[in-house]
């Protein structure tokens, strides 16, 4: 993440600050300081960053745990909203996603239940706004807890749930179902946020959307997990020539109907020109050479790459089609609209062989 600053490792996993949360907790500190709210004073503060150290706390335990399993861990974000653990996909494996999702919530409570027994083996010795504080604070981490806990995604009850499925079914099936559990908790919870708080409804918009994208994803990166480009590229290639002009162009892609071309020089890729860049030239200068119009930044894939890695390719810089390249030399075409089609071919199969 752009914009963050590492404060400290621990086990190995990088803590970064996030801008964002840096001046917001230098300007609660600032208030505090400088006494302009009176309800803000130095001890709120301080029990502000200990909740995000909490916060910290929960991420590690799943970093923690993810590490031991031989994920490999980014780093840890800290924003105003809460903690980012970036780490690599998490293995399809129930037991493990159990175990590494639980750690979170597990450790908030487990930071609640520790802090409530300090609190009352010391109430004798320590005054009544510390009781408060350190009320506030285990009333926060227990909440955390059961919040976490919530059978939803993209919290880590989700997790917990599809893991729980997943022991039963197979992995897409119990991803479906934990994100359609999930959606009917939005539900209930923008139902329940009308009559008593609207934040809720904003908590149930966030799982409703984050249900759906985990179903997505699950079902692409499942999907697509084996294939690999030299399975579906076109090997047919149309291509066009540098010398070609603009309008010659435009001919062979109405005969053809084909939306994008690669500019080939003796079978080497050397650009890539679509209708929409020819869409663009003025009447009067259709004669141009289609070596002056077209893009050479080229973003190339080979045949040995995964189909997932190209699609996100395709995504990221938003293009239809990728030429595939062996060795120099053009070897085939991908497009969106190729990956789409085994897609939904493969979802096809995926629902017959459920029949
Ligand atoms: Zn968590």
């Amino acid at each position: 993440m752009k914009y963050s600053f590492k404060i400290f490792s621990i086990f190995g996993i990088p803590v970064e600050l996030h801008i964002s949360f840096l001046v917001l907790i230098v300007l609660i500190y600032i208030i505090a300081l400088l006494n302009v709210v009176s309800y803000v004073t130095l001890l709120t503060a301080v029990l502000i960053t200990l909740i995000f150290v909490s916060v910290v706390l929960h991420e590690l335990a799943h970093c923690y745990v993810a590490k031991r399993y031989g994920i490999g861990i980014e780093r840890i974000v800290l924003l105003p909203i809460g903690g980012i653990s970036e780490m690599e996909e998490i293995p399809k494996d129930p037991k493990k996603e159990l175990r590494i999702a639980l750690a979170g919530p597990v450790s908030n409570l487990l930071i609640g239940g520790i802090c409530y027994l300090i609190l009352i083996l010391s109430l004798a010795y320590i005054s009544k706004t510390i009781q408060a504080a350190i009320y506030y604070f285990v009333f926060v981490n227990i909440l955390l807890g059961f919040f976490n806990l919530l059978p939803a995604f993209p919290m880590d009850g989700g997790r917990i749930l599809r893991a729980f499925l997943a022991e039963r079914m197979n992995f897409i099936d119990a991803t479906k179902l934990a994100a359609n559990i999930g959606k009917q908790l939005a539900i209930i919870m923008a139902l329940v946020g009308i009559f008593f708080n609207f934040l809720l409804i904003l908590v149930a918009v966030y799982v409703y959307l984050g249900a759906q994208a985990e179903y997505q994803t699950v079902l692409l990166s499942t999907l697509l997990e084996n294939e690999k480009v030299k399975d579906v590229m076109t090997t047919t290639v149309h291509t066009v020539k540098p010398s070609n002009t603009v309008k010659e162009t435009l001919k062979i892609m109405f005969k053809e109907k084909h939306m994008g071309y690669p500019v080939t020089d003796d079978g080497h890729l050397i650009g890539i020109v679509t209708f929409h860049d020819l869409s663009k030239i003025p009447e009067a200068e259709k004669d141009t050479l289609i070596n002056d119009i077209m893009t050479k930044d080229l973003v190339v894939s080979d045949p040995e790459e995964s189909l997932m890695e190209t699609l996100e390719k395709l995504n990221r810089n938003r293009i239809g089609r990728v030429p595939i390249v062996w060795e120099n030399r053009l070897v085939g075409i991908v497009s969106k609209t190729d990956i789409t089609t085994v897609l939904d071919m493969k979802q096809n199969l995926l629902e017959k062989k459920k029949k």
